[in-house]
């Protein structure tokens, strides 16, 4: 036996077959590989604004510190978090990014013999986090490229123990209305978890974004259904990608088992200080999501100019219909210098995710579209 087939017969069974998360292209690889100076990445949804210098200057005075371990508790963070969205200290998981929350969720409850369930064209980690511990998946078909709340409720079964919910989602930018999601909290037994995955959040709920009746208030959901868990980050809006800290809400009780399971340090102590900073830099997020809302404006009419069909979305990014297999355009695009998402991996072969950049960005980046679209025309 070679050992290669050794290790996978080691592997524990749902790792055996996973196949890890793609992310998008780093822009020194992108670099290393064309030597273009100067590259244009779309494919992450990070802040292209950078980030917030009050978040920078906290992050700094931190420095000398990193010497010793960071507070475990995250004490001055979820006590920001809970004064922020008035919600109580003991509602508050922190994760090195919200993606180590919803492992945490799956590996405190969710065992080889139970299921999850999600939606089709959803975020690609529910899947990879149910495989992890042999869990089996039910992925509900979409409606209109979101999630259909009434066949994601008709799938569920006794073995179901956690339903991932992203709102806005991710890829698609779809979003699910506060009255749909009500009805759905009534209607689903209480020992199902239902995970509402907010990574958008902050785009989503202002006003500018127009997300007609997306809910701005799920944080205070959690008395009325205590199965509800809502996970948010500092990753996107909040321009901290790169640090890696988001949180959850949830239930004390189900806190307390993610803090059963939670490394001890999760949260390092330069995140947890640039985080605290930047939920009090107000100006930083309205200047984030207004700035992202005309950036939404600028690509979508550049997209109709090219006679490209889109889905609406309220997030940071617009999944475009390229009419064609998008990976050659993908291609194109990064010889270039310019970096977005194919989405084969989530059965959308014909669309491109696009991150909202700077106003330049968005123009260089329409600009190289119209010229690779004009030469496979001419083909
Ligand atoms: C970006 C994203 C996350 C997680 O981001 P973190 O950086 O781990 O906080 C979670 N869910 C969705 C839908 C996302 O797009």
């Amino acid at each position: 036996m070679d050992f290669k087939t050794l290790i996978c017969d080691l592997a524990a069974p749902g790792v055996r077959d996973l196949s890890p998360y793609r992310p998008g292209k780093p822009i020194s690889e992108l670099q290393r590989e064309l030597g273009l100076p100067e590259i244009v990445k779309l494919a992450s949804n990070e802040n292209p604004a950078g980030p917030s210098p009050v978040a920078v200057s906290a992050l700094l005075e931190q420095v000398p510190e990193i010497a010793r371990y960071p507070d475990g508790n995250g004490f001055l963070l979820k006590n920001a978090i809970a004064v922020h969205l008035n919600v109580p200290f003991e509602c508050i998981t922190l994760g090195n990014g919200s993606n180590d929350v919803l492992e945490l969720l799956v590996r405190a409850f969710v065992t080889s013999s139970e299921e999850i369930i999600y939606s089709e064209y959803a975020f690609a980690v529910y899947p990879i986090l149910a495989k992890a511990v042999n869990a089996a998946s039910q992925v509900s078909k979409s409606l209109h490229w979101g999630h259909d709340l009434a066949a994601m409720r008709s799938a569920v079964n006794n073995r179901t123990r956690m339903v991932f919910i992203a709102n806005p989602n991710n890829p698609t930018g779809t979003w699910l209305t506060a009255e749909e999601l009500h009805a759905f909290m009534r209607d689903i037994s209480p020992s199902v978890i239902v995970v509402l995955d907010e990574a958008y959040f902050e785009y989503a709920s202002n006003p500018l974004t127009n997300a007609t009746g997306y809910p701005t208030d799920s944080h205070q959901w959690l008395d009325a259904y205590p199965n509800l868990v809502v996970t948010r980050t500092f990753s996107k809006a909040y321009g901290l990608a790169g640090l890696r800290v988001g949180y959850s809400l949830s239930h004390p009780d189900i806190a307390d088992m993610l803090n059963r399971v939670r490394q001890p340090f999760n949260a390092n102590s330069l995140a947890l200080c640039a985080a605290e900073a930047v939920l009090s830099d107000h100006k930083y997020l309205q200047t984030s999501v207004s700035q992202n809302a005309r950036g939404l404006k600028q690509l979508t009419t550049g997209l109709r100019q090219l006679g490209l069909n889109y889905i609406p979305s309220v997030a940071n990014f617009i999944c475009v219909d390229m009419a064609m297999p998008a990976k050659s355009i993908y291609h194109a695009l990064l010889e270039y210098g310019v970096i977005v998402r194919p989405l084969g991996p989530y059965s959308m072969p014909n669309h491109l995710r696009i991150s909202i950049g700077t106003p330049d960005e968005m123009v260089k980046f329409l600009k190289i579209l119209k010229l690779i679209l004009m030469r496979i025309k001419a083909d």
